[in-house]
């Protein structure tokens, strides 16, 4: 394939081993994973990685993503994470075997929909154990799964929570708990079984590591740390994955020796922003060819230890290239680690080229694969 710059390269050996890695634990638990690929737009390749990986279930926020998985052919279920909207119920019901839920409203209307279409659609009702993002309140929760347990085209397979994504709000043996509670309840008044207890996203996975998740919790939606290797309670590498599975390359237009601070009057840039400039004088500043339009400037943190982003418009990043210890010519490669804002934006910009890159993994000896692994971990410090 021709390689065009800016582009997004994609190492999908090196989420399968993440995957694999994070499998492991939750199956050791007696859990089951759903991978998430929602912040690259459900890549085929980081699809097919984390089905190598041994993910039981598919899981996205968006319907569209499940379109394009449910066209791979991987022959496992799917999810919708988001709640649905009414007004895509029929594409709702046709494109996730399962949503999370939080509104009586909505699942009467999917109910509907799943009739018309002539399928059974599997519901997980949210609890809102503390986050304030989603999420029934827990003393309404038996409420709305007695009401929901009459409604024909349903199944109500169990109960979940997210936590850490609104209010930061970390995952404990008291949330866990107060979630498997809730559960109880909701079986004791319905008699039904509602075997699922969906934990949580990435931020579940330090509390199963530690041994202390309560055995009830059997199932977790996990994205960033299959797909970027970090601990998202505090971003650090996760024991056992890698953090370089995404490389963004741009290209030098422009490579020029200038004041670091601009000449003339100013008033605001491009973004309605007035920055302020520090004096160093004279810098060799090199432009690259990404910008606002493509991806969250915050989030990328450049390969190169003497390169620094000085700023950046809709579609040029300035960067100070002095200290550069690799090559800067115009026309040169240069490139970037994205955060997790970083590549949800690039993934999303049909400007960027995403390309997978593979790798030689060899996954039969963990240990010492592990060890080369935290070797290979960018810096983020
Ligand atoms: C995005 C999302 C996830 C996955 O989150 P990660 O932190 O990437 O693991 C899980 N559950 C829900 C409801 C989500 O929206």
């Amino acid at each position: 394939m021709y390689r065009r710059t800016p582009r997004l390269e994609i190492h999908p050996d090196r989420i399968t081993h993440n995957a694999r890695t994070v499998v492991r634990a939750a199956h050791a638990h007696g859990g089951q994973v759903a991978g998430v690929g929602k912040v690259c737009c459900a890549h085929p390749s980081v699809i097919a990685a984390m089905v190598a990986g041994g993910v039981d279930a598919l899981a996205d926020s968006r319907i569209i993503n499940l379109m394009s998985i449910s066209e791979q052919g991987t022959g496992l279920p799917t999810m919708l994470l988001r709640i649905p909207a009414p007004s895509a119920a029929a594409d709702v019901v046709r494109c996730a075997d399962v949503t999370l839920n939080s509104g009586l409203p909505t699942l009467r209307i999917l109910s509907d929909a799943a009739g018309q279409a002539g399928v059974r659609h599997g519901v997980i009702v949210m609890v809102d154990v503390g986050d304030l993002r989603e999420g029934v309140w827990p003393d309404q929760a038996v409420d709305l799964v007695t009401q929901a347990a009459s409604l024909p085209h349903l199944d109500l397979l169990g109960l979940g929570a997210n936590l850490a994504c609104y209010g930061g709000v970390i995952p404990t043996v008291d949330n866990m708990r107060a979630l498997i509670a809730v559960r109880d309840a909701c079986r004791e008044a319905t008699g039904l079984e509602l075997a699922t207890l969906s934990g949580g996203n990435s931020s579940s996975l330090p509390l199963l590591a530690s041994g202390s998740m309560p055995p009830e919790i059997n199932h977790f939606r996990i994205g960033e740390t299959i797909v970027l290797g970090r601990n998202v309670l505090d971003r650090t590498p996760w024991p056992g994955t890698y953090q370089n599975t995404f490389h963004l390359i741009t290209e030098i237009v422009e490579l020029e020796r200038k004041p670091s601070v601009p000449i003339g009057d100013r008033g605001q840039n491009a973004f309605g922003e007035q920055p302020e400039f520090l004096d160093r004088g004279t810098r060799l500043r090199a432009i690259v060819n990404i910008g606002r339009q493509d991806v969250a400037i915050d989030g990328l943190t450049p390969i190169d230890p003497g390169i620094s982003i000085i700023g950046a418009s809709s579609d040029h990043l300035i960067l100070d290239v002095q200290d550069a210890v690799g090559e800067v010519r115009l026309g040169a490669p240069v490139g970037f680690w994205p955060s997790y804002g970083a590549l949800l934006a690039l993934s999303t910009s049909p400007y960027v080229q995403k390309v997978a890159v593979r790798d030689r993994i060899d996954n039969s000896t963990e240990l010492g694969q592990m060890m080369s692994l935290q070797m290979e971990a960018p810096s983020l410090s």
